[in-house]
């Protein structure tokens, strides 16, 4: 039989076991060929339980084999060649391993090609067939050789060799080539892959249909399909967060809210009395809620700015018309530490103008309690400080207006509905440092109104940092020393608790050992997670009081009371943190005004990382956030990690004429939510996102 006939009789042969499997998204990933109940369970540990979830899988980054070379021009290096092959032998060497040699013939030149312990080469290399041989070409004893290359028939459709190849995040026992021959499998027999959005969509976006996007984003024809396919999926990612977003705000707006007056002689004669001038920030964003707060709409306002931008003024001044015209205030800090230093504040600024601050903990007697809900419920309380439970029913206030829910990312979506469930709804102001890039915000945040305090109070100097090499700790330690006999305090962080035998990252149980020799004469304390939140609460005050110089911790510490003595944040196993985020936490140091230091210190090695010396350079948070979703992609995002469900595989569509199109065709789209029913894949991702998101 002729070699062509016996292929074409393959060819249908396997159609019909196409055919016969019916090859589906959802099917189980077990159902795909060559993949056995053991590689499925492998599967599953990558997150990969049907066809959808394969195809969905993306390739973590690519691998150029596309150019191929002639041989006579080939150098050492990674190189793909088209070849036959002239001769193939088989041997073992001295030590025992199975050799197969093969000289392979372009036309152009002979090269030789190694395999070592593949003894079922020779078999499978045939002298008659032209193949796509890729690998790493190696000049020694005076004559080139590919070392190991992949194989493939020319007259494929290569997966291997001879084009933009996918690499995946692999498992035990699972390699990316396992991976990618699945892939290629499936995509091979799966009919057309249906679109998911509307039709008026990915023509005025200009996007490739979801078939060919899943298609090149795994084997790629060009590096150019290759972005129109990341694009396209990406573009998807952002519609669906852009649908949750607009959901939400026409929920919302379709619910009444109190009208509050703005008391402008008073608003100016506070702002006057200040011991500061406000930042150009503070001053805008103080106005962006002002005029919300004229409105009958309920106010959704996110209000950003590094820790230390001011924020609390802020949030003072709208508290402050609140209850001069009538309405009450809510105030929500993460915990009662927390709780009590806001109060502190607010009582310091507002209590001029004759209004009331209450604070609520759960430390409090039940007689106190008692008596403060009573003067909430008949109005005496114009504030209320505490932490989200009061927003419980049980507590009741008079006339609630305004909730304002400082950091945000720990205020949960059962929260949000408390005060949904509110008549009138209250406005509702969430503050947050974590420094999210405006473009994820606009998209992840899309029912909210963003105001940004972007510069810090003039009489803030930046954190001095530094980066140091982990083969000089006890240089670090001696430097540490020096500012604690200063009186300064520090934190020392580490990426985690407990020690384990794996790797060279300090934990704090680790560096508890360990200081107390390198810093031997200063108290110190541990402070994590696992601690009951009582017990931390203790050690936290005696460190904000002065009475301890080192508190090693986990970033339990990034967020929370201010320890205004302490100047100097160690950082341990740095290359393991966002920079977005140990800005956040070198924001903890120098809260009284000075001069704070910052020390960065990878787990191993005495070259640091390129990525961490931009922190040496930048003290703007929302540049290094960006900077991280460059690096490291939106799964990394700093603050996005308790919407890790989100699983987000793209940074957001960031470009404003795309963001334009997108929200305006959200918008149009839930006008009429029974057509979101149309778009079942689209739908259900939206029905996801909700629940996991928002207020919905
Ligand atoms: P955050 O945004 O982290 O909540 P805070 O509101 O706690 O920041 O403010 C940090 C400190 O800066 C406070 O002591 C506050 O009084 C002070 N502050 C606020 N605004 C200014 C300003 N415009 N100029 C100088 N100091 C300011
Ligand atoms: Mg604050």
């Amino acid at each position: 039989m002729l070699m062509a006939e016996s292929r074409l009789i393959y060819a249908s042969i396997t159609r019909e076991c196409i055919l016969k499997e019916n090859m589906k998204l959802s099917n189980s990933i077990a159902t795909v060929k060559g993949v056995g109940d053991k590689t499925a369970k492998l599967f599953g540990q990558l997150g990969i339980e049907t066809v959808s979830d394969l195809v969905n899988f993306m390739p973590r980054r690519y691998e150029d084999y596309s150019n191929i070379q002639e041989i006579r021009l080939v150098k050492p290096g990674e190189i793909t060649v088209k070849a036959q092959i002239s001769s193939v032998r088989s041997r073992y060497s001295k030590r025992g391993l199975h050799v197969t040699e093969a000289v392979i013939d372009d036309g152009s030149g002979k090269l030789s090609a190694v395999w070592f312990n593949q003894p079922y080469r020779a078999a499978a290399l045939k002298s008659n067939e032209e193949y796509y041989l890729s690998g790493s070409l190696e000049f020694a004893r005076r004559r080139f050789t590919l070392m190991n290359p992949s194989v493939e028939l020319a007259s494929d459709f290569p997966a291997h060799t001879a084009r933009i190849i996918p690499i995946y995040r692999q498992t035990r026992g699972l390699t990316s080539t396992a991976i990618r021959r699945a892939v290629r499998g499936v995509l091979k027999s799966l009919p057309r892959i249906p679109e998911t959005l509307p039709d008026t969509a990915v023509k005025q976006a200009g996007l490739v249909s979801r078939d060919q996007a899943l298609r090149e984003v795994h084997f790629p024809s060009s590096a150019q399909k290759l972005e129109d396919a990341r694009n396209r999926l990406a573009w998807e990612e952002t519609f669906a967060l852009s649908i949750v977003g607009a959901l939400a705000r026409k929920q919302l707006h379709g619910l009444p809210a109190a009208n509050v007056t703005f008391n402008e002689s008073v608003t100016k004669q506070l702002v006057a009395e200040l011991p500061f001038k406000l930042t150009p920030g503070q001053k805008r964003s103080a106005w962006d809620i002002l005029q919300d707060l004229q409105s009958s709409k309920p106010m959704n306002r996110l209000l950003q700015g590094d820790v230390g931008s001011g924020k609390t003024v802020v949030a003072a001044l709208a508290a402050l018309n609140v209850s001069l015209s009538g309405g009450q205030v809510a105030f929500v800090a993460p915990t009662d530490l927390l709780a009590k230093q806001h109060a502190q504040t607010l009582e310091s600024i507002l209590a001029p103008y004759k209004l009331t601050v209450g604070l609520l903990t759960a430390s409090q007697t039940a007689r106190g309690k008692t008596e403060l809900k009573k003067r909430l419920k008949d109005g005496d309380i114009d504030i209320l400080v505490g932490t989200h439970a009061i927003l419980q029913p049980s507590v009741v206030f008079k006339k609630l207006e305004l909730a304002v829910i400082d950091e945000q990312h720990r205020f949960g979506v059962d929260q949000r509905r408390q005060l949904l469930g509110r008549t009138p709804v209250p406005h509702m102001l969430t503050m947050s440092a974590t420094p999210i890039p405006r473009t994820l915000a606009l998209t992840l945040y899309g029912e909210l109104d963003i105001s940004v305090i972007a510069e810090m109070p003039a009489n803030r100097k930046p954190t001095k940092t530094k980066l140091w090499a982990a083969n000089n700790r006890s240089g670090l330690y001696k430097q540490v020393a020096s500012l604690l006999s200063k009186g300064g305090q520090a934190f020392v962080v580490a990426p985690k608790i407990d020690t384990d035998e794996l790797g060279p990252t300090r934990s704090v149980a680790d560096l508890d050992n360990e200081l107390s020799k390198l810093l031997k004469g200063y108290s110190q304390a541990v402070v994590h997670g696992r601690l009951k939140s009582d017990e931390r609460d203790k050690i936290m005050l005696k460190f904000v009081n002065g009475e301890l110089d080192v508190l090693i911790a986990t970033t339990v510490v990034e967020v929370g009371v201010d320890v205004p003595g302490a100047s100097i944040m160690v950082i341990e196993g740095a290359e393991r943190f966002g920079l977005a985020q140990i800005h956040q936490l070198r924001g903890r140091v120098g809260r009284r005004g000075q001069q704070a230091f910052c020390y960065l210190i990878p787990s191993s090695g005495d070259s640091p990382s390129r990525r961490l010396t931009e922190l040496e350079k930048s003290h703007n948070g929302f540049e290094l956030a960006e900077l991280d979703l460059k690096l490291r992609g939106p799964g990394e995002i700093y603050g996005l990690r308790q919407h890790g469900q989100l699983d987000l595989k793209f940074a957001p569509i960031s470009d404003s004429r795309s963001l334009k199109l997108i929200k305006e065709l959200a918008t149009e789209l839930v006008q009429e939510p029974k057509k979101l029913l149309e778009y079942e894949e689209l739908y259900q991702r939206v029905m996801r996102l909700s629940a996991i998101t928002r207020l919905n």
